[in-house]
């Protein structure tokens, strides 16, 4: 069980009060103008908004562009200082946190190459013992549930309450069409473990390519998430690293405007209404459902038995492979997405596998247990 005991509520230390709270600003910090022409034309746009900027830069390769260090805190301190921007970057280990406390960076963030690792979060944690700065924790970069609450749990320890989660997706070999894939599943199970933590998507690393960015953001918008990191430069063409994602200020604001922020419930009485009595149909077909789930899966132990006696293999090609066939198109013929179809099949498949499966070792266990 998860033992992440306080988080502050959202708006306590959210610091820009708003939702979707914004993290925008350049992938890295490249050089002082760069830093502050694109934190003031992102301010141009009128909406509260965390600065984001790299300073250590985790390259996948030796020899790309791996941030400017030092001397690029110092830009992020003066932009904030004079442009009254609160101001956010990727710590990966005990030194960058001191630095980052040293000029004042208002939040912190622990990368997806770091979240993997958990001495380095465990360094993190202890460089934060005391300090009441609000920490993110991007999800490790393969889907492991594990791994990202752990990291929570560990900066939790340090005594830190202002945690948040980024979903910057999730790597697999063949991405398409996004940078990083959603698996936005993950997402709602974060929420659904940790109601109380709030959970930034990161459009611009699972999209990767500005084209998408609004597709995405809005269905973030709509799982009802409560922040978006949106990577700004103000010549996106020119940027040192993540070109190809980054989108202008300009752009920005039309993707700002485009979005559609809908709230979890209303006070409008039909809809309402109107919703409990759709949802009532639901929980009827849903309890068919689970009924006729259950006697399908009597029927499948039977078969199990029969399968013993006869000493036949529980797994039979030929069934299978028609079973595919004839529920494919049968499911396509009532509208129901064929992705669906195969994907319910296979939970149905392996599930009667695991069925038969026990009826067969059930003999064996017997036995084991009489020696
Ligand atoms: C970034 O935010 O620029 C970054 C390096 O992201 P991630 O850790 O998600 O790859
Ligand atoms: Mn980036």
């Amino acid at each position: 069980m998860t033992t992440i005991k306080d988080i502050y509520p959202f708006a306590d230390w959210n610091p820009t009060g708003e939702r979707p709270m914004l993290i925008l600003g350049p992938c890295s910090a490249e050089y002082e103008e760069q830093l502050f022409t694109t934190a003031r034309e992102i301010k141009e746009l009128g909406r509260p908004f965390l600065l984001r900027a790299g300073i250590w830069k985790p390259r996948t390769r030796p020899g790309s562009f791996e941030g400017k260090g030092e001397e690029a805190l110092q830009w992020l301190a003066s932009v904030k200082e004079e442009l009254q921007i609160p101001v956010t970057t990727e710590v990966a280990n005990a030194e960058h946190v001191e630095l980052c406390l040293k000029y004042g960076v208002d939040a912190l963030w622990i990368g997806a190459r770091t979240t993997v690792n958990p001495f380095s979060v465990q360094e993190i944690a202890d460089a934060l013992q005391g300090v009441d700065i609000p920490v993110f924790v991007k999800n490790p970069i393969h889907p492991d549930m594990g791994l990202w609450i752990g990291a929570l749990e560990r900066i939790n320890r340090a005594g830190v309450n202002k945690l948040g989660a980024i979903h910057r997706g999730f790597h697999y070999q063949d991405n398409y069409p996004y940078r990083n894939l959603p698996n936005w599943e993950l997402a709602i199970e974060m929420k659904t473990r940790l109601p109380e933590l709030p959970i930034i998507c990161d459009v611009s690393h699972i999209a990767g390519d500005p084209e998408i960015i609004p597709r995405v953001a809005q269905r973030a918008m709509d799982l009802y998430m409560d922040g978006l990191l949106i990577e700004t430069h103000f010549r996106p063409e020119e940027a040192l690293s993540d070109a190809r994602q980054q989108v202008t200020p300009t752009h920005l604001s039309r993707i700002l405007e485009n979005l559609e922020i809908r709230e979890p419930s209303t006070g409008d009485a039909h809809f309402t209404d109107e919703i409990q009595r759709l949802r009532a149909r639901i929980d009827n077909i849903d309890e068919s459902l689970m009924e006729l789930l259950s006697e399908r899966m009597k029927v499948v132990e039977e078969i199990g038995f029969k399968k013993k006696e006869q000493n036949v293999t529980i797994f039979q090609l030929e069934r299978w492979l028609e079973i595919m066939e004839n529920y494919m198109q049968w499911g396509s013929q009532l509208e129901l997405r064929d992705e669906f179809i195969q994907r319910f099949l296979e939970a149905l498949h392996l599930e009667s596998i695991e069925i038969q499966q026990q009826v067969m070792n059930s003999q064996l266990d017997e036995d084991q247990s009489k020696v």
